[in-house]
């Protein structure tokens, strides 16, 4: 489409956006099971509001803007805190969970580099960690070593260790991982890190907020945080379970030595000195202050709530499946992950029953090896299980008596 060679009206326009929107996803009513997170409409309200007033406002230089430093810093303190990182930890605002574990791996690569001279770089993680370790590894030059997990879901650390060397320079946990919902050994993992004094990063982009508020409920949680030693660094995305706007993720690590490996400074050019914390130079500050803004509209108490809903949703919706002859639940959910797989998979295709559902406009994640869908239940899913299942009971059907096959379709596209 050509530029229109004069511009049009602002409610045009607007109309324009809106009319785009009418075939994607409803996740304002719960229809997506990924991708898409909802506290309500009063929160997004907020969230969108405080995103408005920074729009423009650039984080690249907060000597010009110090809202912005203040802002990130409130919200990587109370990350943080979450996080049981004490008053040594220290970390960025970035722009999602990639942006964080690139910064993971970036910052294990240079401490490599640093402490032990090391110039081929390996990375050692199981192959439930989530692909933008692998994109961090393509892009900074490091060996992705993937550990196949074991027959739980969870990382095999006797496997593990035996893939490390003298080149290894991160070791990676994640609670939960993304593919089947379960936490890693994280206190073992990092163990093995300690024990080499080699960085131990915690991936809790899906699980962070989930994970602290889940144990304050009172669940059984495995330690997953600072309060392991050896672990060095930990992301988590606020535009995930925090119910902030897209783009906020925040990286901590165990201290600012550690944090400086992240960092990049130059003056090698005629613009004078370039710092950056992450991979963007110039840094939006909408996102941030939608993260700030959320995190104070909706308090601890808040996260308490809707913590407790998506748990509840995530149980109502295993349970379910569970009843249900055909599927087979590939694990039982650690924090608000399902993961759906076919009882016997020779005669029924869940890529089949992903399109069936899409066509009556609920949207689950595709995934595998195995071919498994995937549904991230989270607070605007509370009180809408039981028309899902519905649905998806009604699916079923459709898909058995037509012996149906789907299209595998993808977590991310190119186009
Ligand atoms: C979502 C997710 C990521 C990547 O985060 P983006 O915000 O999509 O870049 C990384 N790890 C886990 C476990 C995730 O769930």
């Amino acid at each position: 489409m050509a530029l229109p060679a004069h511009g049009i009206s602002r409610d045009q326009v607007l109309a324009q956006l809106d009319d785009f929107k009418v075939a994607d996803v409803k996740w304002r009513d719960g229809h997506a099971f990924t991708l898409a997170y909802s506290a309500g409409e009063e929160v997004l309200a907020v969230a969108e509001a405080a995103y408005a007033k920074y729009s423009t406002e650039n984080a690249l230089n907060t000597d010009a803007f110090p809202s912005l430093r203040r802002i990130q810093s409130d919200v990587v303190d109370i990350v943080a805190g979450w996080l049981e990182a004490g008053p040594e930890g220290a970390g960025f605002m970035t722009s999602g969970g990639t942006e964080s574990l690139l910064m993971a791996v970036k910052a294990a690569r240079e401490r490599g580099r640093k402490e032990k001279g090391i110039t081929q770089p390996n990375v050692v993680l199981p192959t439930s960690a989530h692909a933008a370790f692998e994109k961090g590894c393509y892009y900074f030059g490091l060996e992705s070593r993937r550990v196949a997990v074991g027959a739980d879901w969870k990382a095999d650390v006797a496997a593990m260790e035996a893939a490390i060397d003298d080149n290894t320079v991160l070791v990676v946990g994640s609670a939960p991982q993304y593919p089947q919902g379960v936490i890693d050994p994280i206190a073992e993992i990092a163990a093995i890190a300690a024990a080499r004094d080699i960085n131990c990063h915690v991936d809790g982009c899906m699980g962070g907020v989930t994970l602290t508020y889940l144990e304050r409920l009172g669940h059984e949680i495995p330690a997953w945080n600072f309060s392991v030693p050896g672990v060095t660094s930990i992301s988590v995305d606020l535009h995930k379970y925090g119910y902030t706007a897209k783009g906020a993720s925040v990286i901590v690590h165990r201290n600012k030595r550690l944090r400086g490996y992240q960092t990049y400074v130059t003056d090698n050019w005629l613009g004078g000195m370039y710092g950056s914390s992450g991979v963007l130079g110039t840094k939006g500050g909408g996102a941030m202050a939608a993260a700030w803004a959320v995190l104070h509209f909706l308090g601890d108490d808040g996260y308490l709530r809707l913590t407790s809903a998506a748990r509840q949703a995530c149980e109502e919706l295993t349970a379910a499946v569970r009843g249900m002859p055909e599927l087979a639940i590939r694990a039982e959910p650690e924090a608000t992950l399902l993961a759906i797989g076919a009882a016997d998979p020779e005669r029924f295709d869940v890529f089949a029953l992903a399109d069936a559902l899409w066509r009556r406009g609920w949207y689950v994640d595709r995934q595998g090896p195995p071919a498994s869908l995937h549904c991230t239940v989270n607070a605007v899913h509370a009180g809408r299980i039981p028309a899902f299942v519905a649905d998806l009971r009604a699916s079923i059907d459709e898909v058995s008596s037509a012996g149906a096959a789907g299209a595998q379709g993808a977590y991310g596209t190119v186009d």
